[in-house]
């Protein structure tokens, strides 16, 4: 059952209709509080009516209660994830970079060996393209270590190594976008401006009952936004999208916010994401004397492009083929879900054409291999 609005906000729109009204309370899901209508025609009976300056000081109060909610959950409840024990904005901004698209499980031993070998945005800048994709390797999503390399070079280049404090600096910069300039400055540099992304935006669905444009989730957002603790209001907004309003099945039981939440999870379910393609290749994993045979992406390739790969064929390359089958691993890039079949050493001889280079193994760390070659690579204990 649907409960009735009980957050309740003063909107840009409310400011702009001031010389009509003095101020016209909107809840969060932007629809106007019947106050003016009530002026115009007195109520039957005469129970005592609040005026604006009550009702707007109860409104709020409300978003206290939400921001005191919220933020209390969060200091008891929050994940001890490395970019929170900081602020160093060269690792938030790694951190902002690197979740992006992936899971907080897949980022963690990354984040934390590509900052062993760049601890600054100098020693970033400093770096070949190649070493940087190696560090990222196994991520994916490559053009963002490729961004954020490009970046590192500008912050040193033009600000000698030191990042903008504001958001709208940190947007002039290649690859930094609205929510990573005002991720990166609210925890930074505790300036007050809001994140929306995919946990966010739910999050706002859900407590306003409504199908909110991206442009008024930026807007509830800005609102809600605790001026005194942006950084950890924005994190705690994120987090509870995170693991509690959950997309499928939110925990509305245990939410900190649920007082305040129009919908308590009785929205429709969120459409799944689109389908998957399901793919099959086959890949060969050749050793001899301490090297392994890789090839080379083209440097104009949409996916991984100059990135380092096992051999592959979409097709059983030879009838033969399938004797030489060692495992088969499942992977996915971006939309499409892969079963890699990978065809092993010397039996592959002879069945499949000879393609690409022998690189010796002790050179491998410093390449920048696909996440596939490296989980092959990994699983036949050669790296
Ligand atoms: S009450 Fe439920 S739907 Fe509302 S914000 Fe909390 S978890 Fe999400």
């Amino acid at each position: 059952m649907r409960r009735s609005n009980s957050i309740a906000v003063k909107t840009p729109s409310a400011t702009r209709n001031a010389s009509r009204v003095p101020a016209v309370p909107v809840s969060l899901k932007g629809t106007p509080i019947q106050v003016s209508a009530e002026k115009s025609q007195p109520p039957k009976t005469q129970r005592p009516q609040r005026n604006h300056g009550e009702l707007i000081q109860g409104l709020s109060k409300e978003m206290v209660r939400f921001r005191r909610a919220l933020l209390g959950w969060y200091d008891q409840n929050r994940r001890d994830l490395p970019w929170r024990r900081t602020r160093d904005p060269y690792a938030i901004w790694l951190s902002e970079i690197m979740l992006q698209q992936t899971r907080v499980a897949a980022v963690l031993e990354h984040y934390r060996i590509f900052l062993e070998r760049f601890p600054n945005v100098a020693a970033l800048a400093a770096a070949s393209e190649d070493a940087v994709l190696a560090a990222w390797s196994g991520l994916g999503y490559y053009r963002r270590a490729r961004m954020l390399h490009q970046c590192a070079r500008e912050i040193v280049g033009r600000n000698g190594g030191r990042f903008p404090e504001n958001s709208e600096a940190l947007q002039e910069l290649p690859g930094i976008g609205r929510y990573t300039a005002a991720a990166i400055a609210s925890i930074a540099f505790a300036e007050p401006v809001a994140v929306v992304d995919g946990n966010v935006e739910r999050v706002l669905h859900r407590i306003t009952g409504s199908n909110l444009t991206a442009r008024q989730c930026w807007e509830r957002a800005e609102e809600l936004l605790s001026k005194s603790r942006p950084g950890d209001f924005n994190q705690a907004m994120m987090e509870l999208g995170a693991t509690v309003c959950l997309p499928r099945e939110p925990r509305c039981l245990v939410c900190p916010v649920r007082q305040s939440c129009v919908t308590q999870g009785e929205t429709q379910r969120q459409k799944t994401s689109l389908r998957q393609k399901r793919r099959e290749i086959w890949c060969a994993l050749e050793r001899r004397d301490g090297r392994v045979r890789l090839v080379k992406r083209p440097k104009k390739a949409s996916l991984m492009a100059g990135m380092w790969e096992l051999p592959q064929w979409t097709e059983l390359p030879h009838t033969s083929a399938s004797e030489a089958h060692w495992r088969t691993f499942r992977h996915s890039i971006t939309v499409t879900d892969y079963r890699v079949h990978v065809l092993r050493d010397w039996k592959v001889k002879g069945c499949l054409p000879a393609r690409g280079e022998w690189v010796a193994i002790d050179k491998i760390p410093q390449l920048p291999i696909t996440g596939l070659t490296r989980k092959v690579l990994k699983a036949g204990g050669i790296i």
